[in-house]
């Protein structure tokens, strides 16, 4: 133990992971936030689950299970209201089984060539599970889910943030600009973490997640 207190962030995404760090660290005084290539390689989860949560909570079980520290996962998408919602839970994997932003993005303004602006909202989701070690080998379990509604846009703009960033405008103002339509790759971090599901979702658990390591 280095006495500084830890929490795991069972997360491959290097991106997301930088996103979760800076919002974990603002609200949790000294945390040690340790991705996947801090702790001995296991057996990750497949993603079966047909919801956010049920996803999260998978990542976040194994990953207490198998480093024994207490455990943060998310599970995000982009939900798209002419599509039914999807790709929801798919997002990351939605042209092929690649994880490939570029194609994903090609495919998702294909799939929306025909539909008029009036009909293009859309909202990001993120649930965050919170799993950590209590009494006798038992564990406590904890969702929590943000939202950042908008729009997805016909071109992309921006090369900051991942994922569908570049072909999504968010309805809440992320500056004091008025009428700013940049899309969420054009947005600086802070201004991203301050209105994403992202932020939203870590920023609910963080209290809890201070409580837990405080009390260890
Ligand atoms: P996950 O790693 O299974 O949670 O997949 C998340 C996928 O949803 C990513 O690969 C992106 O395609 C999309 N996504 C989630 N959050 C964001 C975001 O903040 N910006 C852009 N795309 C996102």
């Amino acid at each position: 133990m280095s006495g500084v207190p830890q929490v795991f962030l069972a997360s491959r995404n290097a991106k997301k992971l930088l996103e979760m760090r800076r919002i974990l660290e603002e609200y949790v005084d000294g945390v040690e936030v340790l991705g996947l290539d801090d702790v001995t390689p296991y057996d990750e989860p497949v993603e079966t689950e047909a919801s956010f949560a049920g996803n999260a909570l998978l990542k976040a079980r194994a990953a207490v299970g198998a480093t024994g520290l207490p455990s943060l996962a998310d599970d995000s998408g982009l939900c798209v209201d002419a599509l039914g919602g999807m790709p929801g839970v798919l997002s990351a994997r939605w042209a092929g089984t690649a994880k490939d932003d570029r194609a994903n993005n090609e495919l998702l303004l294909q799939q929306l060539a025909d539909v008029p602006d009036e009909r293009r909202g859309a909202h990001f989701t993120c649930a965050v599970a919170f799993v950590y070690p209590v009494g006798a080998g038992g564990v406590a379990e904890h969702v929590v889910h943000g939202e950042m509604a908008g729009r997805v846009i016909r071109e992309t703009r921006g090369s900051g943030g991942f994922g569908y960033d570049v072909l999504f405008v968010a309805d809440e103002r992320a500056g004091d600009r008025g009428g700013d339509d940049r899309t969420s790759a054009e947005l600086s971090v802070a201004e991203k973490d301050a209105i994403s599901h992202r932020g939203k979702a870590i920023r609910e658990i963080a209290p809890l997640v201070g409580d837990v390591l405080g009390g260890l």
